[in-house]
């Protein structure tokens, strides 16, 4: 069955074609700069790989091109849109209404369009993917695959703020958590790794990549998670500050900053960014650091040491850990950074191997602990788009069996 996947951002749409179940991918393409003079388009497949320059006005026009290149009869992997059996879309926000993948009905449809007040830069692409697939690829079953389904597990202590509760019930203030597809596919496979089921391991997963997030698994489910309301609280990240005390905005607001530039500081200003003074990516501060920048060196030691914390704290909440995971782009790539987070923790069951960290095989899931450490310790490398077409996939195979 040939599953497409769609990642559909505010002007940009990535996506990718998997033949499932056997989870390979056939084709994977980027549209960028959608709405601008000169949208930006790649697609690679064993036709090989193309770049374009053309005007795409909007979502719609995007996917109908995406379509046109994908049974394009040069460059193309399918001779009809007809191939397409199942459409998984990345959706951000779930709320509370949504605890794993779905099937998209117009229900569906109206939730995410009530969610959006929640995601406003998120949720309003998303639709727009759908809709413009819906029209475009109408025999497909579609279903959306949400950020937050897999945090909805966390019990009612972990997702509250200590505000009034009232503003729970009226505003639906509280933790929701995000990259939930990255923690759950990592989560997977490393309980197909050590051969136990999901529903047997307690779980530490870090994604570190421009965005971070961390979260406490316990037996199989999300118990707690880093970042909250929305991604910008939790770890260090590229450009966001993560966890701050609230009261500096009030102080900043009394020296004449507004309500969007604090939005905007928090968000885009700070992190990496806002310590070093030069790059939000991880890459660039190692290479400040060895040229000697100062503060580069503390955005990175920064950056360990929230990590370490956090993971401390989810070690408690866990009471008893199997497993910690790194993925995304950092997790997967950069052996300092596991290292500051987790050497000198024997007492706490953990024994870290330097040998094994360093030398890891790119894109390989590996285990970075000693034989003799009770928790283990895994680099394993995310795929949100196959977790998305695993889930559409079984989403549309239950379908047809209905049918
Ligand atoms: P992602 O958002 O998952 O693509 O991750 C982006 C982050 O991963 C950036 O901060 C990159 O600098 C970092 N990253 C990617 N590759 C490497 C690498 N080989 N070494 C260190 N950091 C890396």
């Amino acid at each position: 069955m040939k599953i497409l996947v769609i990642n559909s951002g505010s002007s940009s749409v990535k996506y990718q074609l998997f033949q499932m179940p056997e989870e390979t991918v056939i084709a994977r393409g980027l549209l960028e700069k959608i709405g601008e003079e000169n949208s930006l388009f790649c697609q690679k497949s064993i036709k090989g790989e193309i770049e374009l320059k053309n005007q795409i006005r909007n979502h719609e026009e995007g996917i109908n091109f995406i379509i046109s290149m994908l049974t394009d009869s040069r460059h193309g992997v399918i001779s009809s849109v007809n191939e397409i059996e199942g459409i998984g879309h990345r959706v951000v926000h779930g709320g509370e209404e949504f605890n794993g993948s779905v099937r998209i009905t117009g229900d569906v449809v109206r939730k995410i369009e009530a969610y959006s007040d929640l995601a406003p830069l998120h949720n309003p692409p998303n639709l727009m993917g759908i809709k413009a697939t819906q029209k475009y690829i109408p025999g497909a079953i579609q279903a959306a695959c949400f950020d937050t389904a897999f945090h909805q597990s966390i019990p009612q202590k972990a997702y509250l703020y200590a505000i009034p509760y009232s503003l729970y019930e009226q505003y639906h203030i509280r933790r929701y958590g995000f990259h939930g597809t990255s923690h759950r596919y990592v989560a997977m496979r490393c309980a197909s790794i050590v051969r136990e089921g999901i529903h047997a391991l307690n779980m530490i997963t870090c994604h570190l990549g421009n965005g971070c997030s961390i979260a406490a698994i316990e037996k199989g489910r999300s118990v707690d998670t880093s970042m909250g309301f929305t991604p910008l609280e939790g770890l260090i990240m590229g450009t966001r500050s993560g966890d701050i005390d609230p009261a500096v905005m009030f102080y900043l607001e009394n020296k004449g900053y507004t309500c969007s530039g604090l939005n905007d500081l928090l968000n885009k200003k700070s992190g990496l960014v806002g310590i070093s003074g030069v790059s939000n990516d991880m890459r660039n501060l190692f290479q400040e650091k060895e040229n000697g920048n100062p503060r580069a060196a503390l955005a990175i030691d920064m950056f360990c040491y929230r990590l370490r914390k956090y993971i401390g704290s989810y070690l408690a909440v866990l009471k008893q850990t199997d497993a910690i995971i790194f993925t995304g782009g950092i997790g997967e790539n950069n052996a300092y950074i596991r290292r500051e987070s987790l050497d000198g923790l024997e007492a706490l069951g953990i024994v870290f191997d330097d040998a094994r960290n360093q030398n890891i095989q790119r894109g390989r899931d590996s285990c970075i602990s000693a034989d003799s450490s009770r928790i283990k310790v895994f680099v394993i490398p995310t795929n949100e788009e196959l977790g998305i077409a695993i889930d559409t996939y079984e989403i549309a195979q239950r379908s047809k069996q209905k049918e």
